[in-house]
């Protein structure tokens, strides 16, 4: 299926950060800008999208009978109240292995090179992301950068733009004069977006929301995750059930 098909066939639960930050209480999560050239781009709001690409079907299905082979307690079986009751019980008694036999699949558009750096340090989870030796800024895709919203509304955020610009324009005479863009990249702020795929299974997805769904977790990664938890916990309610999101203060707590 192409790509451009492929996302207006979301699968329920999820939606970009823009449809979900404006319907909740309006906070934007950054400002992704685009090339001086290209007016369009220019100043618009955030545009960090969060999309589920698979999931294990019937997942939490699949961990019940995986789990019951363990104790062979299949007369057990019932759900969908069996479900639940085993799963949350072997969640409390830490047996977590069992929830490894469930995946899911992101794609993460938007969040800059900041965020990915931080994200891809779960060793665990698997990446595929934008290369920067081979994809072109300016020509394989825009150019664009995030303003954290510590810096928007401040004096410093003009100068924040135009360095950003001025890195990405120096780079742009760099690769025109055969420099190699492995080598061009160099210049450019860790402010520039990043696309990203990520797999993960569930008990690895739950340990990076207890750690990154928290205040002290960095503001990108922090909303990122928080929109893959709440589409995690549309998807596998039980195996989520105990992170609390707390919308105003944009975090989510283990219980
Ligand atoms: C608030 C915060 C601040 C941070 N600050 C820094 C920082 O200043 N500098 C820095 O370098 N990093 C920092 N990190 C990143 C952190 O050090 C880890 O790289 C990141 O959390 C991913 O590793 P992990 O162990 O949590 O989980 P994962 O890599 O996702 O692994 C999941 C779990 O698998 C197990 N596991 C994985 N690999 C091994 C292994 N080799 N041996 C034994 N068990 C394993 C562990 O139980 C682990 O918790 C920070 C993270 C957070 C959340």
């Amino acid at each position: 299926m192409p790509e451009s098909k492929r996302r207006n066939n979301k699968i329920k639960g999820q939606g970009s950060r823009k449809d979900v930050l404006a319907a909740d209480n309006g906070l934007v999560l950054s400002e992704v800008e685009g090339r001086r050239t290209c007016p369009e781009r220019k100043r618009r709001a955030a545009d960090v999208s969060v999309e589920l690409m698979s999931i294990t079907p019937n997942a939490e299905d699949v961990i019940e009978r995986a789990c019951r082979t363990c104790y062979l307690s299949f007369h057990r079986y019932n759900p969908p109240s069996s479900t639940e009751e085993l799963i949350k019980k072997v969640i409390q008694k830490g047996h977590h292995s069992v929830l490894e036999h469930a995946l899911a699949t992101f794609r993460i558009k938007g969040g800059s090179r900041v965020f990915t750096h931080e994200l891809v340090r779960h060793r665990l989870m698997s990446p595929s992301q934008e290369s920067q030796r081979y994809v072109e800024y300016g020509k394989t895709k825009q150019f664009e950068f995030v303003t954290p919203p510590t810096i928007r509304k401040t004096k410093f955020a003009d100068k924040f733009k135009e360095l950003s610009l001025q890195a990405f324009d120096f780079y742009q005479q760099m690769v025109k004069a055969g420099i190699p863009k492995e080598d061009a990249r160099y210049i450019l702020p860790n402010a520039t977006t990043s696309e990203i795929v990520i797999s993960a299974n569930f008990r690895e997805l739950r340990h990076i929301f207890a750690i990154r769904c928290v205040e002290r977790a960095h503001w990108e990664i922090r909303e990122i995750c928080l929109e893959m938890l709440r589409i995690m916990k549309k998807q596998a309610p039980i195996v989520f059930w105990d992170f609390e999101i707390d919308e105003k203060k944009r975090i989510a707590i283990k219980t």
